[in-house]
Parts: C-alpha cells; structure tokens; sequence
C-alpha cells in the first residue's frame, strides 16, 4: 500500500502537473445550449425554417439594443448570460447605421461590437443576426454591400450566422425595399450560398403583405421580417401575417415587444400571450426586443444592470422578467443542463489549520527511511503556533518525508485558495500539491515554494482536474538534507469565491 502511493504520486509528478485555465464562473446557471450542434445548418422549405436534416425549428431570443446607444452590452458575457441564465437559442446584434456614432462615423468600432457579439453566440451554441439596422438602408446600397460581404467572408461557413439587411423600412415602396434587397442578397449570395437572409418589409416590418404579393424571386433561404409592438398591433396584423403565410411567405419575427410601438407605454400581457400563442402554433422564430437600460418599458435590463450579465431575475424590468420566463418555458429542449455539481464546500476547508490542537487532523509521512522530529511550539508569526518538522534522515528521495491533510472535498469547476506561512533554516525549494488522497493519487498541480529564514506568507491557487471526496494537500520534498528544519503556520485551504 505504501509503496504503492510513492508510485502513484511519483508517476503523477511526472505526468501532471496542468492548471486548468478555462474556469466557468461556477455562479451561472448550469443550462447550456446545444441549438446549433443540434439543428446545424438551418434552411427554408416552404414557409418554413428547418434545420439540417429538414425538420422545422423555431428559434427564440432576444435583441440587443442600438449599438451605438448600448454598446456596453455587447460583450462575451452579456451573450453568455443571455443563453446560460435566459435560455437564448438566438441574439440580434443590432448594428446602429444611421445615427451620429454610430457604423456611418466609426464602422471598425461598429464592426467590432458585432464580431464580439457573433463570436460569443458561436462560442455559446446559439443562431445569432447580424442586422443592419437602419431605417433607410435602401439610400445606401453600397455601404451595405460592403459590410454584408465582408460579413459573408467571415462567418458564411458558420451554420450559426443569419443575415437582416434592412431593419424596418420606414415610409418606402416594396419595390424599393426590393431592389435594394436584390443587390445585398446578391453581393451576399456570391460568398455565402445558404445562410439565412431576412428581408426588411415596408412600414416597420408590419407590410408583409405586400412582399407576400410579389416576394423576392430566384433566391434560396430568404425570410421576410414581421415587427409587433402587442399593445399596437394585434389580430388584424396576425390576420395580415396569416394572409402572408397563406401565400407562402416565410416569415421571422426579427422584433417585437410587449407594448406600444414606440416601446413606451403599459405591457399588454393578454395580447403578448395571443402572439406566443400564434407565434407557436405557426412555428414561427421570434427575438424580443431589448437588451438595453433605457427608461422606457421595452427596454428590459434596469439601469443599473451591469455591463457583462449577471442579472439578478428579480431585477429584471417587468418586460424582461416575462420574456425570461418564455425562454426558458420554449426553449427548454434546446439545450441541456449540465449534471447538479456536487455541493462547494464553502469557507475553511482545513481542520486544525493552525496548529492550535496540535497535530491533529496533519500526518507526516515517513518513507524509504526518512525521519523527522515533530513538535508543535509558538514560534509562528507574532507568536503564532507553528508545525516544526526537524529532518533527521533523509531517505532515498525528497518526497519520502511529507506533510500533508486530506478527507478535502474538492470539485472539478471550483478554484481553490491556499495560504500558509513558512520558514526554514537556510533556503531552499519544497512543493505543495493538491492531491487524491487515494490511489491513483492523481494531483492537479504541484507549485515550488521558496523558503528562507524568514517567515513568508505563501498563496497558491489549485483547480482539480476531478471531484474529489477525499481529497488532500500535501506538503512535500522535504527529505533533502539531514540538518534541515521547517515552520508551518497558519495553513488555510478555502475555495476562491466568484466575483459577481
Ligand atoms: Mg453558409
């Protein structure tokens, strides 16, 4: 058995020895999306928005708001939240176009809030729009072009990526709206020749039928765009949008909000739910609009929402509480929640950390003939009680003499803090690991440790590759020289806890 520990330990110095870097802040909730790796490469059949293998999907989620009045939201974490605490399958990164700063004054600038925002929905398994948001696209054609192929160029091999080239037409013709979506679908097609595109339609997005009158002809995988604002618009713009479909226009909800159409006003819950209800019964994809703290009832975070998520529910403005819950009520099987992790030990993990009972809870293993002499004295920091080990034999190798506590709890996606005070009789290197206190002994990291005759406060940080009931931290490589002396004082072992 004991033999059988140095082997494991020695093997696991050798071949371990990684931190884990990726740590996912253990404060969010454990849903993630699998809607891309489920759906894949998404395409239209019919009026129809259907996945890969042909089978219709419905996608819902949010918008965030103008770029260049909300940039502060279009970051990795907004989007992480939104999909981990909101349950998104897709996000609108709303270019702002037109307004002073926004992608007409500062397009790098612009650019980089919608790169941030569609990397992280790629990252995050979720469908994402980059659209153009612009309430007069058809004045600038050429702009658009632009943009849209260098878009196509990055991300139209990415299943994930959906392209709206005009957001809410305003007081101009079909044929206009037409002509304009021709050339950008066109310019689109010549990179990309099947991400979904979704079309703008006259007078805010709510003249479908007329788009469904005479639709965009010789192209594949286009949607039209419907808008509703639910205190506004209601049965005769779902009777409309009803005519659409009959026509055979496909339709996506790139838009709406629960209440009047200049986002301002009381939510209408009864018409909000006959959308949901129509929205559903017709398969139809929709994103809310949105992510912004603006004082206005559409807008849903409250002004004090940080920048990055963490949005306490209960914070939430009243507009952004409903449609949370409506994510996570249909878009629950679109993802999966990731197994319950086992509880975090919270606070000191150690017992007796600081000697004050002696040794108790603390084993010196002695291997190979090593040999130490143990007292527990005040000779600690300001009088503190400290562990001296004295070395009287060595052994065949460092390790074979070691301090160490175990029956730790450890889990896998948690980050652990230790601290310790040290000293020795002249300088020199030991090692600390955190550990299996069981075979296959197999330890996150091990740190080197700087000692002198000096008292010094030590602090490493460990993530166990594993979850671990009985875990241990291990003081070792104090077997080198017969003369040498240590002081331990004031050891605490304690997660790290997430900055929220
Ligand atoms: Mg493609």
């Amino acid at each position: 058995m004991v033999s059988a520990i140095r082997m494991g330990l020695c093997l696991f110095l050798v071949v371990c020895g990684s931190v884990r870097t990726d740590g996912a802040s253990p404060a969010m909730s454990n849903w993630v999306s699998t809607v891309v790796t489920d759906n894949g490469q998404l395409a239209v059949k019919g009026t129809q928005l259907v996945n890969q293998k042909g089978e219709p999907v419905v996608l819902r989620g949010v918008s965030f708001g103008w770029s260049n009045w909300w940039s502060q939201f279009y970051n990795d974490g907004a989007v992480g939240w939104l999909v981990n605490d909101w349950h998104c399958t897709v996000i609108r990164a709303s270019m702002g176009v037109g307004p002073q700063g926004s992608y007409l004054d500062r397009p790098e600038w612009s650019k980089k809030l919608i790169t941030t925002v569609v990397d992280a929905a790629i990252k995050n398994d979720v469908y994402v729009i980059i659209d153009w948001h612009d309430h007069n696209a058809h004045q600038r054609t050429d702009e658009a072009v632009a943009f849209f192929t260098e878009m196509a160029k990055r991300y139209g091999d990415c299943p994930n990526v959906i392209y709206e080239i005009y957001n809410e037409p305003v007081e101009v013709s079909w044929d206009e709206v037409k002509k304009y979506s021709n050339v950008v679908i066109s310019a689109i097609r010549k990179i990309d020749p099947d991400n979904i595109i979704l079309v703008g339609t006259p007078h805010w997005d709510q003249d479908i039928h007329l788009a469904a009158d005479a639709p965009i002809e010789n192209q594949n995988n286009l949607m039209y765009s419907l808008h509703f604002y639910a205190d506004t618009h209601k049965q005769s713009l779902r009777d409309r949008a009803d005519y659409a479909l009959k026509k055979g226009l496909p339709l996506f909800i790139s838009e709406y909000g629960g209440c009047a159409a200049n986002g301002d006003g009381p939510l209408n819950l009864e018409e909000w739910e006959n959308w949901v209800r129509w929205m559903e019964a017709n398969k139809i994809s929709s994103v809310v609009w949105s992510i912004s703290s603006k004082d206005e009832t559409c807008s849903m975070l409250p002004p004090e929402a940080k920048n990055n998520g963490n949005w306490p529910p209960e914070t939430l403005k009243p507009s952004g509480r409903q449609t949370r819950d409506l994510l996570r009520k249909y878009n629950a099987s679109s993802g999966k929640t990731i197994d319950e992790p086992k509880s975090v030990s919270k606070g000191e993990m150690l017992a007796n950390g600081g000697f004050s009972e002696g040794k108790k809870n603390w084993t010196v293993d002695q291997a190979q003939g090593a040999e130490a002499e143990v007292v527990i004295n005040k000779e600690g920091p300001k009088g503190a009680s400290a562990f001296r080990m004295d070395v009287v034999d060595v052994g065949e190798e460092p390790w074979n003499l070691q301090l160490y506590q175990g029956n730790l709890k450890v889990r896998e996606d948690q980050e652990y803090r230790l601290t310790f005070w040290v000293k020795s009789n002249y300088e020199g290197t030991i090692k600390v690991i955190c550990m299996q206190n069981h075979e296959p002994w197999e330890h996150s990291t091990e740190q080197e440790v700087l000692v002198s005759e000096q008292w010094k406060k030590k602090e490493f940080t460990f993530s166990g590759p594993w979850n671990d009931e009985n875990a241990r931290i291990t003081f070792t490589d104090l077997a080198t020289d017969d003369d040498r002396v240590y002081w331990f004082a004031k050891v605490s072992f304690q997660p790290v806890v997430s900055q929220k």
